[in-house]
């Protein structure tokens, strides 16, 4: 079968093998906080300092981890398909960009940009981000992480309704099948047309049951063997 136009949701396995937590492997702690106290708006209202600190040292992670086989496989995927093929990533993380992929969405925000909740304008950030610290624009200490918190709206959500609604192919990677709307996904492809699903992960998703086609094992074993099956019949 040639597939057209792919859509592939990644979540935070796909960047375990560049040695990034997830946090459902770790019975709910991200980097052993508990999601309450570093993911909601509630937590960041509560313990503004504490949030940004978790959000620095994240970014602050991203310069010593490289992307895997699993995020170069589809970079070359979107490179050398015949057709377009778009991922919707719930990761905050670079990995994707980096490994070379172009068409990206980062549905839950991404941890190298942050926001003034007074003027609302979006800044790229490498650095440090303090309470105090003013805002680029408007000079206003009123920065966020660009980061959708637990409770929030994901971005995007019109784009990503309208790629589950044309793709011929939906392909899931490293993802729990726990955070909605992502994992809703895959029902939405279902209903709206006759796309091919498969799941690409470590073991059975919560949502397992509702792809045609499961793949379980390491992202970074399994990905360029199937970007090499969808590339030879394209
Ligand atoms: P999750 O942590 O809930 O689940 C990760 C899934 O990946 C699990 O089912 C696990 O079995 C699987 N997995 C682990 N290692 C794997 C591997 N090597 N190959 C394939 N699969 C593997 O992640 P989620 O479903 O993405 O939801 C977590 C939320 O937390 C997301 O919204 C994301 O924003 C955030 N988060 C992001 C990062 C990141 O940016 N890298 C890291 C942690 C959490």
């Amino acid at each position: 079968m040639q597939y057209r136009n792919i859509v592939i949701l990644t979540g935070a396995g796909i960047s375990a093998e560049s040695g990034v937590a997830t946090f459902r492997d770790n019975g709910g702690l991200w980097e052993s906080h508990r999601i309450e106290e570093v993911a909601t708006p509630e937590a960041f209202a509560a313990d503004p300092i504490l949030v940004h600190n978790f959000y620095n040292m994240r970014r602050a992670q991203l310069p010593t981890v490289q992307p895997n086989d699993a995020h170069k496989a589809l970079a070359r995927l979107e490179r050398e398909l015949n057709g377009k093929c778009t991922i919707i990533t719930q990761n905050v993380d670079n990995l994707h960009e980096r490994a070379g992929s172009e068409s990206v969405i980062h549905m839950h925000g991404e941890l190298s940009k942050i926001r003034c909740e007074a003027c609302k304008s979006i800044h790229l950030w490498e650095i440090d981000c303090l309470t105090e610290t003013p805002c680029p624009n408007c000079e206003q200490a009123a920065l966020r992480p660009h980061i959708v918190w637990f409770g929030e709206m994901p971005f995007y959500m019109d784009d990503i309704y309208g790629l589950l609604r044309s793709c011929d192919v939906f392909i899931s990677v490293g993802t729990s099948g726990n955070v909605y709307p992502a994992a809703g996904f895959v029902s939405e492809v279902r209903r709206l047309g006759n796309a091919h699903t498969v799941e690409v992960n470590l073991e059975p998703s919560e949502g397992t049951s509702l792809f045609a086609e499961c793949r379980h094992g390491k992202a970074g074993d399994l990905l360029p063997k199937l970007v090499d099956e969808i590339l030879r019949l394209n």
